[in-house]
C-alpha cells in the first residue's frame, strides 16, 4: 500500500535524461534498493514494522471507510499531485494515462485484498492504458509539426493520396525568411513561423493547411477549383503580410514590473511583419500524380517570388490576376 502509490509516482515523475540503458538500470537500481529495504526490515522486524505501517498516526483524520494503512493516503496524495503537476505543465497523453493510472489504483488497490486476481487485472488495464497512451504519442511525432502544431510532411503525403479527382493545392514560402532570422534571430524566426502557421490553420474555403518543412506550408483544397482557392489565399496573404509582430527587446529587458509596465507603452516593444509568396495549382489531366501538382505549385511560387513576392500565383499565370485559359483542362 506504501510502495505502490510511492513508486508509480516515482517512475511517472521521472524524466528521461540520459542514455536509455541508463536510464533503465538507474530505475533498476532505485526499485532494488526499495524492495530490499522493504524485504529486509520486514524480514529482520516484521512486529514492528507491521505496527509502525498499521498505526494510526491521525486519528481526527480516520475515515470509517479508509481501509488502506493510513499513511498510503498521504502518499497518494502527493503521488497524485506530483503528477497533476507535470500534466498541468507538459499535458502529453502519456501523462494523463500516468494520472487516471494512478487514480485507478487508488481506486481498486483496497479490492485486491478481498477478490482474487484485482491486482492482475487492475496492473493490465494500467499497463494497456499506458500503452495506448504512448502509441499516440507516436502517431502525434510522426504526424504532427512539433514548432507550429500543424500536420506535417507525412501526413500531407498520405492526404495527397487520398485526393480525388479535383483538388488545388497551394505551396507558401515566407519571403527573405533567412534574412529575417539573420537580423532577429532563431527565436523570433521560430515565433513567426508559429504565428503564419496559425493563420494558415485558419485559411477558409475548405483548406487544410500542412507544414511541408522549414519555412514552407502546403495548403490543400480537396473538390475545389483555382477560381474557388485564389480569394481565400488572397485572404490568407494579406492577413499576414497586415500582421503586426510585437517584438520585445530581449538584451534590454527591464529589470522590475513597474520599470517594464512604464516602457512597454513606449518603444520597448518593435514591430515586424513577414510576408509570403504562395504558388497554386489545380489539378490537371496532364498531371499523373499529386506529386506532379505539388510540382506545378511549387513552379508557381517561383514564379510570384519572381514578381516580386508577397503574391498569390498560380500555375500556368503569367501575369498577377490572370490565369491562362489555354491549358488542357481550360
Ligand atoms: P525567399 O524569399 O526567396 O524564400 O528567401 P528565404 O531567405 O526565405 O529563402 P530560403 O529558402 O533560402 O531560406 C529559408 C530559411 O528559413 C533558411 C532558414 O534559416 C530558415 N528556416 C527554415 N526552417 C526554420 C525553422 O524551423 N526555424 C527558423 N527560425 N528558421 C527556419
Ligand atoms: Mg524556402
Ligand atoms: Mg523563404
Amino acid at each position: 500500500c506504501l510502495l505502490l502509490p510511492l513508486l508509480f509516482g516515482l517512475f511517472a515523475a521521472w524524466q528521461e535524461r540520459t542514455h536509455l540503458f541508463q536510464d533503465m538500470v538507474a530505475r533498476f537500481a532505485v526499485l532494488l534498493a526499495f524492495g530490499s529495504v522493504a524485504l529486509g526490515l520486514e524480514q529482520s522486524y516484521p512486529q514492528a514494522l507491521l505496527a509502525w505501517l498499521a498505526e494510526i498516526r491521525w486519528p481526527a483524520l480516520h475515515g470509517a471507510w479508509m481501509s488502506l494503512i493510513q499513511l498510503s493516503y498521504p502518499v497518494f496524495i502527493a503521488a497524485f499531485l506530483l503528477l497533476a503537476i507535470q500534466y498541468w505543465r507538459n499535458p502529453r497523453p502519456l501523462h494523463a494515462a500516468q494520472l487516471v493510472g494512478l487514480l485507478g489504483l487508488f481506486w481498486m488497490l483496497p479490492k485486491t485484498f478481498i477478490l482474487p486476481f484485482t491486482l492482475n487485472i487492475m496492473c493490465s488495464q494500467v499497463m494497456l492504458m499506458i500503452a495506448a497512451a504512448v502509441a499516440h504519442e507516436a502517431y502525434q511525432m510522426a504526424f504532427r509539426d512539433e514548432l507550429t502544431g500543424l500536420p506535417g510532411r507525412r501526413a500531407l503525403n498520405e492526404r495527397m493520396q487520398r485526393l480525388g479527382r479535383n483538388y488545388v493545392l497551394a505551396m507558401s514560402d515566407v519571403d527573405h525568411f533567412k534574412k529575417f532570422n539573420d537580423t532577429h534571430g532563431h527565436d523570433v524566426g521560430d515565433q513567426v513561423l508559429r504565428l503564419v502557421a496559425s493563420k494558415l490553420s485558419k485559411v477558409s474555403g475548405g483548406g487544410r493547411a500542412y507544414r511541408y518543412g522549414g519555412e514552407e506550408f502546403a495548403v490543400v483544397f480537396a473538390g475545389k477549383t483555382l477560381e474557388e482557392c485564389m480569394p481565400h489565399l488572397e485572404v490568407i496573404r494579406e492577413t499576414i503580410a497586415n500582421y503586426n509582430i510585437q517584438l520585445r527587446n530581449q538584451e534590454n529587458r527591464p529589470q522590475d514590473d513597474q520599470q517594464g509596465r512604464q516602457r512597454r507603452g513606449a518603444a520597448a516593444a518593435s514591430s515586424v511583419s513577414v510576408t509570403v509568396s504562395i504558388g497554386v495549382a489545380e489539378r490537371q489531366m496532364e498531371h499523373r500524380s499529386p506529386e506532379e501538382v505539388l510540382k506545378s505549385a511549387d513552379q508557381a511560387l517561383y514564379s510570384a517570388k519572381g514578381a516580386g513576392r508577397n503574391c498569390v500565383m498560380a500555375f500556368g499565370q503569367n501575369r498577377r490576376g490572370a490565369v491562362r485559359m489555354d491549358t488542357a483542362a481550360g
